[in-house]
């Protein structure tokens, strides 16, 4: 088990983040937020995959205009992203957005920062401090010698700590490199200097299953930790890709409520079966199942073992909820520890389904 870091909650729409409540996913549009309708498209097929939040960039007030309907036809919280221009954070929050998304240091002055604190502590809606390596102030960049983990925790604990003189403390804090061990430094630093939730991700991942390397490394490293309230993944593309990645990664790190394991034995010189084929459509057969497990947030986790001989296949598949375990022509299922049964290995795969089903009712 986990321990997590204790932070304080907050609530994104009807989403908490924080205080131990499950990690939700997010993820940001592409398109052009002026666009409802591409915008919607894209925000629907990110919530169908499992995002929990969206955001959006708003660049514009024509963008901030469309974030009226945005929001009001979105199935998902909606955040905005914010730079620069303090009058683009207010018309977010007039349209309805659920929280704001912006680095103060980029603002341009205190009073600005105020007067966007003020107008969600009326809305009651939180913000998101985002510092990123590509925006640290000159002088923390002449204290550390460039962009260090030191710099970045240090920019986001005085943007917190200007929120807090202001009367403000409903806040999730992000600090982002595309340095990994960099990105992991700066959280630890920060998860000793505050309570607040932290939406964790290496930013400008790239492309690939480099990408997804690097930011499982970064993500699951964290939240192995205890570390992280919120994730997304940043992949260059198809946001919708980042989707199932983050739930990768939460899945790997036992934080997905509803998940199932799959262990499958990777094969070796002793496999008699199409172990590949059988696992593949198990796999492919669990995902709805796991689909509607995670909807329903299915309390107890399952674990489905599928392996390919007598060496270490009964032991693995006896230890999963349902497994199981193939040999020469045929295969053994165990049900919970339990033998209960061998069927012919071209039938297992349907077998051992069966009981999952069983035990997902
Ligand atoms: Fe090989 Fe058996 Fe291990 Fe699979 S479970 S890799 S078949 S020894």
């Amino acid at each position: 088990m986990i321990t997590r870091e204790q932070t304080r909650q907050v609530r994104v729409g009807g989403v908490p983040i924080g205080g131990g409540a499950p990690i939700p996913v997010q993820s940001m549009t592409n398109t052009r937020t002026e666009d409802v309708q591409a915008t919607l498209a894209q925000i629907r097929a990110l919530a169908d995959a499992g995002c929990d939040i969206v955001r959006c960039a708003v660049p514009t007030a024509e963008a901030a205009d469309a974030l009226s309907e945005i929001t009001a036809l979105s199935p998902i919280p909606v955040v905005a992203d914010i730079h620069f221009d303090h009058r683009l954070a207010l018309a977010a929050i007039r349209a309805g957005a659920a929280k704001i998304r912006i680095n103060p240091g980029n603002i341009g002055s205190a009073e600005r920062v105020a007067e966007i604190a003020e107008a969600a502590g009326r809305a009651g809606i939180p913000i998101r401090i985002g510092v990123n390596g590509g925006s640290l102030e000159k002088e923390l960049l002449a204290k550390y010698g460039g962009v260090t983990a030191e710099a970045l925790a240090e920019s986001a604990i005085r943007q917190v700590e200007l929120l807090h003189g202001m009367g403000f403390f409903d806040l999730v804090v992000s600090v982002k490199s595309s340095d990994v061990r960099m990105n992991l430094t700066a959280h630890r630093l920060l998860a000793e200097r505050t309570d607040h939730p932290l939406h964790i991700g290496i930013t400008e991942a790239g492309v690939s299953q480099a990408a997804l390397i690097k930011s499982a490394m970064g993500i699951g490293t964290l939240l192995c930790e205890g570390i992280g309230d919120t994730i997304r993944v940043s992949l260059t593309g198809d946001p919708v890709k980042e989707i199932a990645a983050a739930r990768d990664i939460l899945r790997a790190a036992d934080l997905l409520p509803g998940a199932i394991q799959l262990i499958a034995c990777p094969t070796c010189g002793r496999t008699k079966a199409d172990l590949t084929a059988a696992a593949e459509q198990i796999a492919g057969a669990l995902a709805p199942i796991e689909k509607e497990r995670i909807r329903a947030r299915a309390a107890r986790p399952l674990t489905v073992a599928v392996m390919g001989c007598a060496v270490n296949g009964p032991g693995e598949a006896a230890h999963a909820d349902a497994g199981v375990a193939f040999g020469d022509g045929r295969a053994v299922l165990f049900r919970r520890g339990e033998q209960v049964g061998t069927v012919a290995a071209e039938h297992a795969a349907d077998a051992l389904l069966e009981i999952v089903r069983e035990l997902s009712m």
